[in-house]
């Protein structure tokens, strides 16, 4: 029973804190936790850290900054500053990155949209460097692109890097956002030999999908072929956890005790 590279995403658990989460993954023999800002604001990053040093876990993700893209300079600048602090909270808690949701605005042309992610994620680099923590693009499922994510396939996450060329800044591959798409092994491939594969994250597509936002499934309960992608993940030499995230109201309102059983079940056979 090999846990060693299982981390969780504590919205997985949502009705949890973060000391529950911590608690309850400790005991399961889960080292990895990536760590949600509702959660952090809740425990105060000082005292999270404390916690998550003493319980032994490593953090693979603060979750999440982003959401760059604004119809004024002034919106553009409170965007940059929360990701400002965003960075300093990883820092603290010891996350190894912050998983970017780059953000849309409705109406604005995605092109633009995208140009402000860049522009924006450039505006992190000197403050990244100084508290060495690294920036991952989440590349989010195109129905997400009207409000969520102006960047919906592996390619455009790569544009952003090739063009910031930046060690910080690399890919979160979260298999619920990318499955479908058919230079998916091509463009994972690719971002193992630039260096840009930072992070994996895991769940379902669950067929039907009765909510955009919190009907994912456990893996398992869906469609993807989560073991492919994992071995080409894998393949590129990639040694970072495989995080498991799943927003699901149906999970949501099971006992969390026993809902975290079936996680680890559900990853050991069929991730
Ligand atoms: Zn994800």
């Amino acid at each position: 029973m090999d846990l060693s590279r299982l981390a969780i995403h504590t919205q997985t658990n949502k009705p949890w804190t973060l000391a529950q989460c911590v608690d309850a993954y400790s005991r399961a023999g889960i080292r990895g936790i990536s760590v949600w800002r509702d959660v952090l604001d809740k425990a105060g990053a000082s005292d999270a850290a404390k916690l998550l040093r003493g319980a032994g876990m490593s953090v693979p993700a603060l979750v999440r900054g982003g959401f760059f893209p604004a119809a004024d300079a002034k919106s553009r600048q409170a965007a940059i500053d929360d990701n400002l602090r965003c960075l300093d909270d990883a820092a603290v808690i010891g996350a190894e990155m912050v998983v970017l949701v780059v953000g849309a605005v409705p109406g604005m042309e995605l092109g633009e949209a995208r140009e402000q992610v860049t522009e924006g994620i450039a505006r992190l680099l000197d403050h990244a460097g100084a508290v060495n923590v690294k920036l991952a693009i989440e590349p989010l499922h195109p129905m997400y692109a009207a409000d969520r994510s102006c960047i919906n396939r592996m390619a455009e996450a790569r544009a952003v890097c090739e063009a910031l060329q930046n060690p910080l800044v690399g890919i979160a591959v979260d298999v619920y956002h990318v499955w479908w798409d058919p230079d998916l092994e091509a463009e994972i491939a690719l971002a193992g030999r630039q260096k840009t594969l930072f992070a994996f994250h895991v769940c379902d597509w669950r067929v039907n999908t009765r909510n955009l936002l919190t009907d994912r499934g456990l893996m398992g309960d869906g469609c993807i072929p989560i073991r492919k992608i994992r071995s080409w993940v894998e393949a590129t030499g990639f040694k970072g956890f495989n995080e498991v995230e799943v927003f699901s109201e149906d999970y949501w309102s099971m006992d969390q005790h026993t809902y975290l059983t079936r996680i680890t079940d559900a990853y050991l056979s069929h991730t």
